[in-house]
């Protein structure tokens, strides 16, 4: 028998859960179907911008989200050829009522948006539930073929399916819609060192010819992003542990009494890191936003706040079609619309990235970022305003519509 919802969202991620609740909150009958049993995975976005914390306030969920474990970020910093350091943006520089970025573990975020869900009548979510197939009316998608964890095949039917399915997205592929994927000079690899007070380590990136490295402060770890030539992997796990323990300890100096304590290879996770961007979000009855529209670089920790940002454009433009009962191609266009130029324009900030920062360094050219780059910050005031703004709030900022606040 075909079940029915009103929004069909594959994927349980950041963006389906806030567009599952902001639509719920709006109400449409809402059904999110998630594949795995809960949120609980490692390595993943955990950087929380200005733009979501606002969020969370106009939602309602500030004072819920602020006594999650959480560290904050103040500026970003990079350290320079001559061993000095150079702060490239500045978020307490934002007129915005939270300006850092607050590091919080994903599944803790997602958990909390799972429980405002549970409040709202119209939201239902389904774990261990994955999605393997669209239905049609005709030619117009009209809902998924999902399987559940335990091997139960079902349909559900769908005014509107929205893939929030991350950067393989399945719908996508079954939807025919194909990403332009734009070349990434690097791969990263995750791994934890345990945290004995190290603070000074988790500052500053650490940079040499050939590699670098991002430490994340979490509770009672640090969370390490070890970047270098993309396709390195079959490379780094032949040479073995020890060597990948001496480049740690040459990236991270500060950590290099810690880096025996990395057990083996097997936890060191990489990520094969894309940069690509749908042509067209949509097809008939169905949009695609978050990674499965766009999957982001690492670069300034966006990709959470991106796909936060597409969930709250899309409840504000479809909620009303949505109620209606009939969402148009031209609905459907216009959220692609209004979320297009924000996303280009940080993709296009993070290929420069790439171009003046990550590639010469992972290339072995230098081990900072261009001097011209601390003359330009150093010269016009406020500069580092400009990077934190768009980090952090980015072109184009959506705000909670009426019918999803909350006091
Ligand atoms: C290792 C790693 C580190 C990262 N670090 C950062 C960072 O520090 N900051 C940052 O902002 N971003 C970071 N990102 C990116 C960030 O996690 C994503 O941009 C963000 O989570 C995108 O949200 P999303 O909801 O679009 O997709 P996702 O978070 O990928 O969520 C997709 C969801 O869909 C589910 N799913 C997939 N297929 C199906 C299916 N067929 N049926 C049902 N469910 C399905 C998945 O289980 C998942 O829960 C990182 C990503 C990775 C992989």
């Amino acid at each position: 028998m075909t079940e029915r919802t009103t929004c069909l969202i594959a994927g349980g991620g950041p963006a389906g859960m806030v567009l599952g609740l902001l639509l719920a909150r709006a109400g449409v009958d809402v059904t999110v179907l998630e594949k795995h049993g809960d949120f609980l995975r490692d390595f993943r976005g955990d950087t929380v911008h200005p733009s979501t914390l606002t969020l969370m306030d106009e939602l309602g969920l500030g004072e819920k989200f602020a006594a999650l474990p959480q560290s904050r970020l103040n500026e970003v910093s990079l350290p320079t050829e001559g061993g000095a350091t150079l702060t490239v943006a500045d978020f307490r520089l934002l007129d915005v009522p939270h300006p850092y970025v607050a590091m919080v573990p994903q599944w803790d975020l997602l958990d909390l948006l799972a429980d405002a869900g549970r409040d709202e009548p119209n939201f239902h979510l389904r774990m261990n539930t994955e999605v393997i197939g669209l239905r049609y009316d005709k030619r117009r998608v009209a809902g998924v073929r999902y399987r559940t964890a335990g091997g139960e095949l079902g349909e559900i039917a769908a005014e509107l399916t929205v893939g929030c399915d991350g950067r393989w997205s399945i719908v996508r592929t079954l939807a025919g819609l194909r990403p332009h994927e734009f070349p990434v000079p690097m791969d990263t690899w995750w791994f934890r060192l345990p945290r004995e007070g190290d603070e000074r380590a988790a500052l500053v990136p650490g940079m040499r010819r050939g590699h670098f490295a991002i430490v994340i402060p979490r509770e009672g770890y640090f969370q390490i992003a070890y970047l270098a030539r993309k396709g390195l992997d079959a490379q780094l796990r032949a040479e073995g542990l020890d060597a990948f323990r001496a480049r740690v300890a040459e990236v991270l100096p500060d950590l290099a009494h810690q880096v025996g304590k990395l057990e083996s290879m097997d936890d060191v996770h990489v990520l094969d890191v894309r940069l690509n961007l749908l042509r067209r979000w949509h097809a008939d009855g169905l949009l695609c936003m978050g990674d499965a529209a766009h999957a982001m670089s690492p670069i300034g920790g966006v990709g959470i706040n991106l796909a936060v940002q597409d969930a709250v454009a899309t409840a504000r433009l479809l909620a009303g079609p949505l109620r209606d009962g009939r969402v148009t191609r031209r609905d459907l266009a216009r959220v692609h619309r209004r979320r297009w130029l924000p996303t280009k324009l940080v993709q296009a900030i993070q290929r420069l990235m790439h171009r003046v920062i990550v590639r010469p360094a992972i290339e072995g050219r230098r081990s900072g970022p261009p001097k011209m780059l601390a003359r330009v910050l150093g010269l016009i005031p406020g500069a580092k305003r400009i990077p934190a703004y768009l980090i952090g709030v980015g072109l184009l900022p959506e705000h909670a519509p009426e019918f999803a606040r909350r006091p």
